[in-house]
């Protein structure tokens, strides 16, 4: 045992914590965060920040919400958790049938998980057993380049290659990478997949985002000629809908925007308006047909323990309810709107590159003349100087984004939006 007993929060951390995506050695500046009420985060001195990245994507409606507070403590007396297997309750049947009847119509079952990564790995193992179990391999799957899936093996193998995946990319299973379409490239894309139509299991994408990627953008008409051909090409769908889900591109879903369905669509992030973790893996009744049979073979052998955990859908519950609020969606709109704004002033920025926006989620690159390297030390700058200024922003190498809750007023916004062009002014030759 260690007789020194260690006087800060800062200190015991780093004593015994590991965080996610974080050199230990060079993280200096870890912030003690004490409570968080809707879009303010406060640490142990009383700093507020406003937290306009809600949290890595998840918060919807501001921190601590109390609606989702007061059904949290009401499932929690009354049912705190129950195997999901031979059993089911009230908030995991009320949320699968609320949510199903937002999405596409061919949505038509619920898998529940715990994130946004085992949701992509439940999609994939559906997949490539919808296939064996009709007496086929195949053996291909087919992802975009730059696709950010989560850090699960199946989930980094659909993910493009980075040094992120590098230490175990030869551990990673088959994976064709596309670009992302465009009208020129469109017809390049189809012949690329007409070559393996056969052997491909599915494709799994991101809709009109690229978060992790740095936000990167694209058309809704493009991906829909794409799934179009996919359909045509019986290559079944995967539409991780974990980060554009719930309001994040102005409609409820990227779905809202396209015309053709997916075969499967995975949800986790925005799920519980961020306050438990939960993942979703729906599927369309030809899918659930391949596993409904007499032979145990057939059966999708994939749980977690605490698979519909009830509290968890009862926060989602909660959220939805919330999120469906003619104020929330009218919120949405507001932000966009601001968002759209804003895009065409910096779009005149010297130090602004891409400035672009869909629905809440706005971004830009920082412009540097310099390589990748200069890259990532701009991001910590960036980042450090955003955070003395009481904001939370955290650049994805030199694209600085924001992904706000909707609870945010126009005027937080604003001085948000503020405080950026001083940032960048900084920055000015
Ligand atoms: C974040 C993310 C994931 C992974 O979700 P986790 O809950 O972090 O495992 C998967 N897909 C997309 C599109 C994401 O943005």
């Amino acid at each position: 045992m260690d007789t020194i007993t260690p006087t800060s929060l800062q200190q015991r951390d780093k004593a015994v914590n590991w965080h996610p995506y974080t050199q230990m050695k060079s993280a200096d500046n870890i912030i003690p965060i004490v409570s968080g009420k809707g879009l303010y985060l406060y640490d142990n001195e009383g700093k507020k920040y406003m937290d306009v990245v809600s949290s890595w994507w998840v918060t919807l409606h501001g921190h601590s919400h109390p609606y989702i507070a007061q059904r949290l403590f009401e499932q929690l007396n009354t049912l705190e958790q129950v195997i999901f297997a031979g059993f089911t309750h009230e908030p995991a049947t009320q949320l699968s049938e609320n949510l199903l009847k937002l999405l596409p119509d061919n949505q038509k079952k619920v898998f529940y998980s715990d994130n946004g990564s085992t949701a992509v790995e439940v999609a994939l193992k559906m997949c490539i057993q919808y296939a064996h179990n009709q007496g086929k391999e195949k053996t291909k799957i087919l992802a975009f380049k730059n696709a950010y899936h989560g850090d699960t093996f199946g989930a980094m193998s659909v993910s493009g290659k980075s040094y992120w995946t590098k230490p175990f990319e030869s551990r990673l299973f088959e994976v064709v990478f596309i670009d992302t379409p465009t009208p020129e490239n469109l017809q390049n894309l189809q012949s690329q997949i007409e070559a393996i139509a056969d052997e491909v299991a599915c494709f799994i994408y991101e809709p009109l985002v690229q978060g992790a990627a740095g936000m990167l953008m694209y058309n809704a008409e493009d991906l829909n000629t794409l799934m179009k051909y996919c359909r045509k090409q019986k290559i079944l769908m995967i539409q991780d809908e974990v980060f554009t889900g719930f309001g994040r591109t102005g409609e409820l879903f990227a779905a809202n925007y396209l015309t053709e369905q997916p075969d499967i669509m995975c949800f986790s992030k925005g799920l519980t308006g961020g306050t438990m973790p939960m993942g979703i893996t729906t599927s369309s009744k030809a899918i659930y047909d391949a596993f409904w049979s007499d032979d145990k073979h057939k059966t999708l052998f994939h749980g977690h323990s605490f698979t519909a955990n009830p509290l968890a859908c009862t926060g989602a519950l909660a959220s939805m309810e919330l999120l469906l609020k003619k104020e929330t969606l009218m919120n949405i709109k507001r932000i966009s709107q601001q968002h759209s704004a804003f895009v065409k002033v910096l779009t005149e920025h010297p130090k602004v590159e891409n400035a672009r926006q869909i629905g809440t989620i706005l971004a830009f690159d920082f412009k540097t003349g310099q390589g990748t390297s200069y890259f990532n030390e701009i991001g910590k700058k960036l980042y450090n100087e955003f955070l003395q200024r009481e904001i939370i922003m955290r650049p994805l190498g030199n694209v600085l984004y924001l992904v706000p809750p909707y609870c945010i007023s126009t005027e937080e916004l604003d001085t948000v939006y503020h405080n950026i062009l001083e940032v960048l002014d900084l920055f000015k030759d």
